[in-house]
């Protein structure tokens, strides 16, 4: 749960934000209204006039989660707004929870704000000097995530999305670009881009062009990863879908215009698998693109997921996965044992495989790829790596090498992190002294500063 907190007389909204980095950018959205039209936002629910809760839907642990987060905002406070992925399937809501007062869909900003101004009328207040045009945010100061667009072209079989957000929808490349120099602006120190699929950025718009900066930009991946790397931040792409075009922007890494780091998910390895999933199915090709890739940008790290166990996997199929993860050698790897979505097309798929198999094989996959993972780091230590400050904790400052996006990839322990007067948001180089699967842990490298 994150709740934002000030005092004044205005009108009080308790927020609950759940769910992915894309719901958290909607969340920030609609922060930023409530601010801007002098709504006060509080941590408690005691405190709150309303409360607005942005579900997620995606798998069915979230539902639950976003079921129980709406019934506690019920019995704590009672006047409940409800948005996000699960408002698409108002049913479950209504049927869980009758009394919350509206429920709408993801990014549907206008529904919620309707239906705050109805429950509590805004005041007329000064605020909206007050607040920073580069609006809030939900993540620490000095990182934001950039959403460039919404929906999905693609049709996965495990995956509901698409009809939950619809076709992709790009933002116009100056527009997203106005953004990232304002959160720039604002102290933010790396931008991380989200959308469901950032390289098919702008293929609905044409690949329209913009001016920005008396420059022309295509509204197109390569395109606004250049404008990105003129802000003179990090700049980390998430879920790039394994295009042939996802090799031009490896130069960019290259150059250092880009961060290093691909979140790629490529979820099997089987091309049969990979059929079933209506995902790409070329894996020689894939092995090879990221040989070449590495011969490119040898500092590239790759991250990905994968599903295990999905409708009619067999041992050979799941094995073919296991041989890709040796092959393939990836920093980093999530991987989710197979469970059915409501609505997914894969549903229908024959020869569900046997819970305990599921488990059994995702078991053996982690374990593979963690000594990949760990020999990986392993490799880091005895060299300096360029890291951002997230916090200090006691001695330690904990930070983040080019390496680990937020939230999910490992940390950076500096043990001499306070001593050498380290703050959140601050670049340093490290001297790497040691490992262990997830971690890299060392010191303030002086000499290379
Ligand atoms: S590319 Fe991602 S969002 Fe789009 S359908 Fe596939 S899994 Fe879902």
């Amino acid at each position: 749960m994150s709740l934002q907190s000030s005092k004044s007389t205005s009108p009080k909204v308790g927020f609950v934000s759940l769910g992915c980095p894309k719901a958290l950018v909607d969340s920030e959205r609609i922060l930023t209204q409530l601010r801007v039209e002098g709504y006060d936002l509080v941590q408690a629910y005691d405190d709150a006039d309303v409360v607005v809760v942005n579900t997620c839907g995606f798998i069915d642990s979230a539902v639950a989660e976003s079921l129980d987060a709406i019934g506690e905002a019920m019995a704590e406070n009672g006047k409940v707004i409800v948005t996000g992925c699960l408002g698409k399937r108002a049913e479950i809501i209504r049927a869980a929870h009758p009394g919350v007062l509206s429920i709408s869909g993801p990014q549907d900003y206008a529904s919620v704000m309707d239906a705050v101004h109805l429950a509590l009328p805004p005041q007329h207040n000064p605020y909206i000097d007050l607040l920073p045009d580069y609006g809030l945010k939900l993540t620490p100061k000095h990182y934001a995530y950039l959403k460039i667009s919404e929906g999905c072209n693609h049709r996965c079989s495990f995956c509901i999305i698409p009809s939950m957000r619809g076709d992709l929808v790009s933002r116009p490349v100056d527009e997203v670009l106005r953004e990232a120099e304002k959160l720039v602006r604002g102290g933010v120190k790396e931008l991380l881009v989200v959308s469901q699929d950032t390289s098919a950025y702008g293929v609905d718009v044409k690949y329209a062009e913009h001016t920005w900066r008396e420059k022309s930009y295509q509204t197109r991946m390569k395109a606004l990863c250049e404008g990105l790397g003129e802000l003179g931040v990090w700049t980390r792409l998430h879920y790039v879908y394994p295009y042939p075009h996802v090799d031009d922007i490896i130069p960019l890494m290259a150059e250092g215009k880009i961060l290093p780091y691909l979140d790629i998910p490529f979820q099997h390895a089987s091309p049969r698998i990979l059929k079933l999933m209506k995902r790409p199915g070329a894996v020689d090709k894939t092995l090879e693109r990221i040989q070449r890739w590495r011969s490119t940008c040898p500092e590239l790290t790759i991250r990905s997921t994968f599903i295990v166990g999905f409708p009619g996997e067999t041992e050979d199929e799941f094995e073919q996965l296991l041989d890709f993860l040796d092959e393939a050698q990836l920093d980093r790897v999530g991987a989710f044992a197979y469970s059915p979505v409501e609505g997914a097309k894969a549903n229908d798929l024959p020869d569900p495989v046997d819970e305990a198999v599921k488990q059994e094989r995702l078991a053996r996959f982690m374990e593979r790829q963690a000594l990949i993972s760990e020999a990986r780091l392993e490799a880091k230590v005895g060299t300096v790596q360029r890291c951002i400050v997230d916090n200090i904790d006691g001695d330690l400052a904990i930070a983040r090498s080019m390496a680990d996006a937020p939230e999910i990839d490992g940390l950076v322990q500096i043990q001499d992190g306070r001593e050498a007067g380290l703050q959140p948001g601050e670049f340093v180089d490290v001297m790497i002294m040691g490992n262990d699967e997830h971690d890299l842990y060392g010191e303030v490298d002086y000499a290379a500063g």
